[in-house]
């Protein structure tokens, strides 16, 4: 363990401090973390941890969620500037104003929003528990679903059900085109694949894995492919989402041969938190997240009823 890594384990323990990763985080930092999972896991973590501080190693949207469940904690992100382009393609204004286009729906938000937006929401939901939201709402109500229009496709098709949903993407997931998944299956035909629902790639790999019938093609949330990596047989998978998450599959099964669809698959914001900026940031005590109480209070409805469908 090198140096930096045990300043931060000590002064964790001294501070009563908790970290907590995603996993798109860097491995460094995965290392140190005390819980390393989804947006989901770490926000029943967050709301459920007795520590003080929580060090929330992830984007800004997720450390927001982390302080509206435990306003009373000091929440903080080591690099402020860690946001989410996903987050970014949709604000306050922009879903006040659909939402007066539809009076009547319900809104569903993808966790990858702002505190306001969340605050405007009827429901959150994560990439786990997406379908079980979707499928708690009365059929017959009109539904808007943001911002990802790619994890909206695949819950309209899995439920079975006509969704509006926002045109917003994320520029990691975007960027995954099926024919990659199309020459590693090519390359390696006894492989299976693990498809995140943000994916630009998910819609026709999902119809052809129909059409032929092929049950080696799974879309999970990164949490749920970290667990299907240790049960699946076939030696070699197919891993198609950011390619932090193979650190932390390799972990959990590491006889297993892990592809990642694309090697450049990186989030560039999740990328900027280093173990430099968490050292530094359990020293400061900073940068703190707040979120202002009568925002947080909304906004936390919808992010409870999130935690508990699923
Ligand atoms: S991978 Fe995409 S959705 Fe996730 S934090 Fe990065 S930009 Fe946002």
């Amino acid at each position: 363990m090198s140096d930096i890594s045990k300043k931060i384990l000590n002064l964790k323990k001294e501070k009563n401090a908790v970290i907590l990763a995603h996993n798109y985080q860097i491995p460094e930092v995965q290392d140190v973390a005390d819980f390393v999972g989804d947006s989901l896991g770490l926000s029943r973590i967050a709301s459920n941890t007795d520590a003080e501080i929580i060090i929330f190693c992830g984007v800004h949207f997720m450390a927001e969620t982390a302080s509206i469940l435990s306003p009373e904690k000091k929440v903080i992100l080591p690099d402020i500037d860690a946001g989410c382009s996903l987050a970014d393609t949709i604000n306050y204004d922009q879903l006040k104003k659909w939402k007066e286009k539809n009076p009547n729906a319900v809104v569903v938000s993808y966790v990858n929003t702002t505190a306001e937006v969340k605050a405007e929401s009827d429901y959150c939901c994560t990439s786990s528990n997406a379908l079980q939201v979707v499928e708690s709402i009365a059929k017959d109500k009109e539904i808007l679903f943001l911002p990802d229009m790619f994890l909206g496709a695949y819950v309209q098709k899995k439920t079975n059900r006509k969704i509006n949903i926002w045109p917003g993407e994320c520029h990691v997931h975007a960027a995954m085109k099926y024919e990659e998944i199309k020459n590693l299956k090519d390359e390696y035909p006894d492989s299976e694949v693990l498809i995140h629902p943000e994916c630009a790639c998910g819609s026709q790999a999902m119809a052809i894995a129909e059409k032929n019938n092929d049950k080696s093609i799974h879309f999970l949330s990164t949490e749920a492919m970290v667990n299907k990596s240790r049960e699946i047989t076939s030696k070699n998978i197919i891993v198609a989402t950011e390619d932090g998450i193979i650190h932390k599959m390799k972990k959990v099964a590491p006889e297993k041969n892990f592809i990642s669809i694309n090697r450049k698959s990186q989030c560039n914001f999740m990328k900027m938190i280093t173990l430099e900026k968490v050292l530094k940031s359990l020293i400061d005590e900073g940068p703190e997240i707040k979120v202002d109480e009568k925002l947080a209070l909304k906004a936390k409805i919808a992010i409870d009823r999130m935690i508990s469908i699923g």
